[in-house]
């Protein structure tokens, strides 16, 4: 006879509450399904090994039915079963009551924490409109039950006849939810959720090729792995063991780079295996790919409050049941137990990655290009690992030689130390745009190091605060014999109303639109007459607001250069020469009206003086815009340096083609 009775519940309702909360997350209540069988059956496990039950216990496994025709589910496990005092205190006592519970707590977060934490057996309600639970408990002389709850706090029980112990729960799905009954939906799942549960689990059967078509064998298919490849002892394990892992795991994915086997059970339990992938650039990064599990159970793919920032580069598995999942996100991060997990996670890479560098240089140098990114990142948001990674991480030069800071350091000090007694590190971003400035650096026995990475704007600055006495400049942010100032050099001289013309005579012919600082300094006759150059301070922040986004107050400002006149340049000279003898210095300019004066002559008085500047200025300009060679002399600058565009461009093409047929022709 079948016994009735009401669900000891407090919360009336609960199921559509439950439906609607975790709407998104309906497909989760397989996890807890084949968690619980994954319990039941460890458990039976358990009291065979300790001798508690005498009797055969037999293969033990977990096994998935899905009937499309009956729109039911069925999840049949060998564990230790229930009698019926069980069923009435775990299902409808602490279980109902513990999801109403769960309900109230967290309602306001529960979208937050539902991938972290399930309902238990209730979630079943999510997908279901009616559930049994059919079951015999592994104790001597124990009825087997049946239980059956259509959704509403009320439920049956009744005797069955069933032989086997263990459990067997069927779903009769909702007309909403049938997809849960299609073989391939439950595949997904299964995938998703239990690769890796340490029971196997049956779903299936496998498959052969025969007369044309795949047909079941009478082999059961068991979908997980029951000892995944953390759960073994490295010692164990071969290189090549890791990568079939990793293949397994992301099948679309190139080789890693390297990886790292976590294994630690003092003082806390934290097992896994990450891999650090090919870094190219941050548009590719893919972040998630690190799965939490909880001794086998998948949790989670988002472990962003749990390892630091730039940990999430990289790919793998973390399995700890001293993570806590039943609470917020925003709580875990500031979780003490958490915490320790994530310093040893940040430890154990820098350990690793020193060891490589110790170990395998050579392959390492060969990786660096995929592998910087990733360590660029997290010096530059982890102090800590910052500090280790200076002894492991790589500098490259321009020919591809690979340093560490000491090598480097060591390497460049003679040459490179300025007259304050700096390390000067001279870098370039663009190998082929700033190919003269390179070139000259390296004919002054100078080392250049490649920067061309994204981040390097922001590492630059931070290895300038981190590096004792070193200063990074960019190639071309200065001539060449101003880069690495060896003693006090001596300002060319120039009265303040050359200065002027210099800069007129130079602006009248440079591109509209940006800023020019143009000064004289005396290079050599040798050196190039004009020089190019980009302050570094103002460079670099230009490049990091341009990073940031937003258009801030650099980053909107005009690109501003450095014209540097050699006035030592005999063309340059020449052109001077020519300027003087055209346009004479502007000279005296008529006075100021006296301090007392009055208003209207102090205007004019002013007015008059820049009518004589403006003539003055309009007078260098047109020598300016009709000196051929200037032209030439800027364009050639210009083109050095990757800016001349468009009609410029081609202005200069067509008057160097009369400039030479001028020079030869004639
Ligand atoms: P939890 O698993 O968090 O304890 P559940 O609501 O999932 O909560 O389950 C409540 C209890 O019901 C379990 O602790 C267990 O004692 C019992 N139970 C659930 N499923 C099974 C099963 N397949 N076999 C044996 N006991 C089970």
């Amino acid at each position: 006879m079948a016994n009735k009775g009401q669900i000891g519940v407090t919360t009336e309702n609960i199921f559509p509450v439950i439906k609607q909360f975790l709407y998104s997350d309906h497909e989760i209540f397989l996890r807890e399904l084949v968690a619980n069988a994954v319990d039941a059956t460890q458990k039976m496990k358990a009291l065979a090994a300790s001798g508690d039950c005498k009797e055969e216990v037999g293969e033990l496994k977990i096994r998935l039915e899905a009937d499309e025709k009956e729109n039911t589910l069925k999840i049949i496990d060998n564990g230790i079963g229930m009698t019926e005092e069980e069923v009435d205190k775990y299902i409808n006592q602490i279980a109902f009551s513990s999801a109403g519970e769960f309900l109230e707590k967290y309602k306001d977060q529960i979208q937050n924490i539902i991938g972290h934490f399930g309902l238990g057996f209730y979630s079943a309600f999510m997908v279901a409109k009616k559930v049994t639970i059919e079951t015999l408990s592994w104790k001597e002389g124990a009825k087997a039950v049946k239980w059956t709850c259509d959704g509403s706090p009320a439920y049956e029980m009744e005797e069955v006849q069933k032989l086997e112990r263990g459990t067997v729960i069927t779903l009769f799905l909702d007309d909403d939810s049938k997809e849960y009954a299609q073989k391939a939906r439950i595949e997904g799942l299964l995938q998703k959720y239990c690769k890796f549960m340490p029971v196997p689990i049956v779903f299936g059967k496998e498959q052969e090729w025969k007369d044309g078509k795949y047909v079941d064998t009478d082999k059961d298919k068991i979908v997980n792995s029951v000892e995944p490849l953390w759960a073994k002892a490295p010692s164990e394990l071969k290189e090549e063991d890791y990568l079939d892992f990793y293949r397994t795991l992301f099948p679309m994915n190139e080789e890693p780079l390297f990886y790292i086997h976590l294994n630690v059970d003092y003082p806390f339990n934290l097992t896994g295996i990450l891999y650090f992938p090919k870094l190219k650039d941050r548009v590719a990064v893919e972040r998630n790919k690190i799965s939490l599990y909880c001794n086998q159970m998948f949790v989670t793919d988002h472990v962003d409050n749990i390892v630091p920032d730039f940990m999430t580069l990289l790919h793998g598995v973390i399995d700890s049941p001293d993570i806590p999942l039943n609470v917020s996100r925003s709580y875990l991060q500031s979780d003490a137990a958490v915490k320790k997990i994530s310093a040893y996670i940040t430890k154990k890479v820098a350990d690793r990655l020193e060891g490589i560098f110790k170990d395998q240089r050579a392959q390492l140098e060969q990786k660096w290009d995929n592998l910087k990114l990733f360590i660029e990142y997290g010096m530059l948001s982890d102090e800590k690992f910052c500090d280790r990674a200076l002894k492991f991480a790589l500098l490259k030069n321009v020919d591809g030689k690979f340093f560490s800071f000491e090598e480097y350091k060591e390497a460049v000090a003679p040459a490179q130390t300025d007259k304050d007694k700096k390390l000067v590190y001279l870098y370039a971003t663009k190998a082929d745009d700033q190919y003269a400035y390179i070139q000259a650096a390296r004919d002054k026995g100078y080392d250049v190091l490649m920067m061309d990475c994204e981040l390097d704007a922001h590492y630059v600055n931070l290895l300038e605060r981190k590096l004792t006495d070193t200063r990074f400049a960019r190639v071309d942010s200065d001539a060449v014999e101003n880069l690495i100032p060896k003693e006090d050099k001596v300002k060319l001289e120039m009265k303040e109303d050359e200065r002027y013309d210099l800069e007129n005579l130079f602006k009248a012919v440079l591109p509209e639109g940006n800023d020019y600082y143009v000064t004289g300094d005396n290079l050599g006759a040798e050196s190039a007459p004009i020089l190019i150059t980009q302050n570094e301070f103002m460079r670099r922040y230009r490049e990091m607001s341009a990073m940031g986004g937003g258009m801030n107050f650099y980053g909107s400002m005009p690109e501003s250069y450095n014209i540097t006149v050699n006035m030592e340049n005999p063309l340059v000279a020449r052109i001077w020469e020519g300027k003087l003898s055209d346009v004479p210095p502007q000279g005296e300019l008529p006075a100021e009206a006296p301090a007392d004066a009055p208003e209207e002559e102090k205007n004019k008085a002013r007015e008059a003086r820049e009518a004589v500047r403006k003539a003055h200025r309009e007078q260098v300009e047109s020598f300016a815009r009709g000196n051929e060679i200037l032209h030439q002399l800027v364009d050639l600058a210009l083109l050095s340096n990757g800016m001349l565009k468009g009609k410029a461009l081609s202005d200069f093409v067509a008057r160097s083609q009369k400039v030479v047929s001028d020079a030869y022709l004639k």
